[in-house]
């Protein structure tokens, strides 16, 4: 068979025949130069090798990629250029094959360049195979564009891992709140009506602790699925890091040390500055425990633009204005199968009773709530930087600063009382009972009621003053938002304090609380719920 007759493979006639050229093929001379104008345009290039695999042409725009100028490598051998004589490494296994007649296709990465192989056979005119033909196609930019397309799909999996995980753990945790403030308000009022030296008051201490713990769990659980009702405001990380930065050094103790680097100017964000303090807390820990004995923790905070999608970053991550924070260590690092898995809560790989895994849960909830971005760089054995990206609000909102939004629990035998009259209404008849009993005991005239419906009737029948309502947020029918304003349109005096498990969208957008609000969060305990009533009625009355 002559060139003339090769087939690719659509079975086509590819080539025409006479006189040889340069190339080492037939060809008449319009055709080639329509072949060179072809080459010289192509990302790609093509060969010839004869039976023992010499080349016998080289052409094509695409060489310059390799370095390589048209026909320079003529006369030498393929396996020259491979730098191998192993008939199974998988080029030389494939021309191998093409010299038996069987075309060909493989990839190969050459100078950093991924090329795409095909081969055929090439026979000469009484069919007898002469050597093989090649063309190289350059396909750098598909094969990027592919593993990135990876890279984005598999992020995208692994945000819709968590978000599900997160609504599952958030639904868990709504549960557990109204269980737990039940069992932690029953020991609370059992304790207070025994003796000081009644020895039941020990085992109720413990008991309390034990429930103590569980409701932090719980609220953990809530970050994560990002139902903790959260107080956003204007603040600078940069402050936020410069008052907590003594209680860190604390945290990680005198073999590691501490830097920051604060950017001055740094715009402001809008976010929860508790909930960004445990975020710190949670990461610096980690770092901590990253490090075996000595080592370095660095806190940065930078403004930073991005222009446009940034290679490495998600690309949820909007061209805009963001303060970055990060959170940089020297530690041990880690690998990918953890660094896969690290936001999923309970995940650790510290030993039993060191580490709960519910950490970074809680930051990528947290984050996310905040309306933010967490990326993590590591390799083991070379620490690992947390990337955290906020987007900045307009520079105009005043910067104040950022306080922790819990103010400490009152000791249970300070309760504040008093003798005004309480409108309770909650639909979960254990949480209903306990805040009713607590309120009495207080010394308040409190009218319970199981519904918004009772609450409206019980008002209607009643000639003197309501001080104050306290209700659930969600309930059946009509919610606590809608019995607030109902009420407060008949009794504008009256103050209200809402008691709610997590950022239910009747009260709080996405978990954002509006201001002018006054929240009292599950689980509480019955001194909390004393000390916010109290509170309420407290600014009713400078109000007044
Ligand atoms: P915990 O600290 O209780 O194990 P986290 O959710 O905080 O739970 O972290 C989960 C896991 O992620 C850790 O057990 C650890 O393996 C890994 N990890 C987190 N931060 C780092 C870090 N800075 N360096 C190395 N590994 C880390
Ligand atoms: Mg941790």
């Amino acid at each position: 068979m002559a060139a003339s007759e090769q087939r690719d493979s659509e079975g086509e006639a590819s080539l025409v025949p006479e006189p040889v050229s340069q190339t080492g093929l037939q060809l008449g001379a319009a055709n080639e130069q329509r072949f060179r104008t072809l080459l010289g345009h192509l990302p790609g290039f093509c060969y010839t090798v004869d039976r023992d695999l010499v080349f016998r042409s080289s052409d094509g725009a695409g060489l310059r990629a390799l370095n390589l100028e048209e026909g320079q490598v003529v006369g030498t051998k393929l396996t020259a250029l491979w730098g191998t004589t192993d008939p199974t490494y998988e080029p030389y296994a494939c021309h191998l094959r093409a010299l038996q007649g069987i075309p060909q296709t493989y990839q190969d990465v050459c100078l950093g360049r991924s090329l795409e192989y095909r081969l055929e056979p090439l026979h000469d005119a009484d069919g007898t195979i002469t050597g093989v033909i090649g063309i190289g196609f350059d396909v750098t930019e598909r094969e990027l564009a592919k593993s990135e397309r990876a890279r984005l799909s598999a992020q995208l999996r692994q945000a819709q891992k968590l978000e599900a995980i997160g609504r599952l753990a958030g639904g868990v945790a709504h549960d557990f709140n109204n269980l737990l403030t039940c069992i932690i308000g029953n020991l609370e009022l059992a304790a207070r009506s025994l003796g000081v030296d009644s020895p039941a008051k020990r085992h109720i201490t413990e008991a309390v602790a034990a429930a103590d713990s569980a409701a932090t769990l719980t609220q953990q659980l809530l970050a994560f699925g990002r139902k903790q009702v959260i107080e956003p405001r204007p603040l600078s990380l940069s402050r936020l890091i410069e008052r907590v930065q003594g209680m860190l050094r604390r945290l990680i103790g005198e073999s590691i040390t501490l830097k920051t680097q604060c950017q001055r100017e740094l715009w402001s964000v809008m976010a929860d500055p508790g909930q960004l303090e445990q975020v710190l807390v949670n990461l610096v820990i980690n770092a901590r425990d990253a490090i075996s004995v000595h080592g370095e923790i660095e806190v940065e905070t930078r403004n930073l633009t991005l222009p446009a999608a940034e290679l490495g970053l998600p690309a949820t991550l909007q061209p805009g204005r963001y303060v970055e924070l990060r959170v940089k260590d020297n530690g041990r690092g880690m690998s990918d199968v953890v660094r896969a898995r690290l936001f999923e809560p309970f995940f650790t790989t510290k030993e039993n009773g060191e580490g709960t895994g519910l950490g970074l849960a809680t930051v990528y909830g947290a984050v996310h709530q905040n309306g933010g971005t967490i990326v993590v760089e590591s390799e083991l054995g070379k620490g690992s930087t947390f990337r955290i990206f906020l987007p900045v609000v307009d520079a105009e909102a005043a910067v104040v600063n950022a306080a922790t939004s819990h103010p400490p629990r009152p000791e249970l035998d300070e309760m504040p009382g008093g003798n005004e009259t309480i409108l309770l209404v909650e639909d979960e008849p254990m949480l209903l009972e306990l805040a009713h009993c607590t309120l009495r005991q207080l010394g308040y005239t409190v009218l319970p009621c199981a519904s918004a419906d009772e609450a409206l009737r019980t008002s209607s029948e009643l000639s003197g003053e309501i001080d104050l309502l306290v209700t659930d947020v969600v309930m059946p029918r009509m919610n606590g938002r809608e019995l607030a304003s109902r009420l407060r349109a008949l009794r504008p005096n009256t103050a209200v304090l809402f008691s709610s498990g997590y950022g239910e969208n009747v009260i709080a957008k996405q978990g954002v609380l509006e201001p002018g609000f006054d929240l009292l969060r599950k689980p509480y305990r019955p001194s909390e719920l004393a000390e916010r009533v109290r509170g309420a009625l407290g600014r009713r009355e400078r109000r007044s």
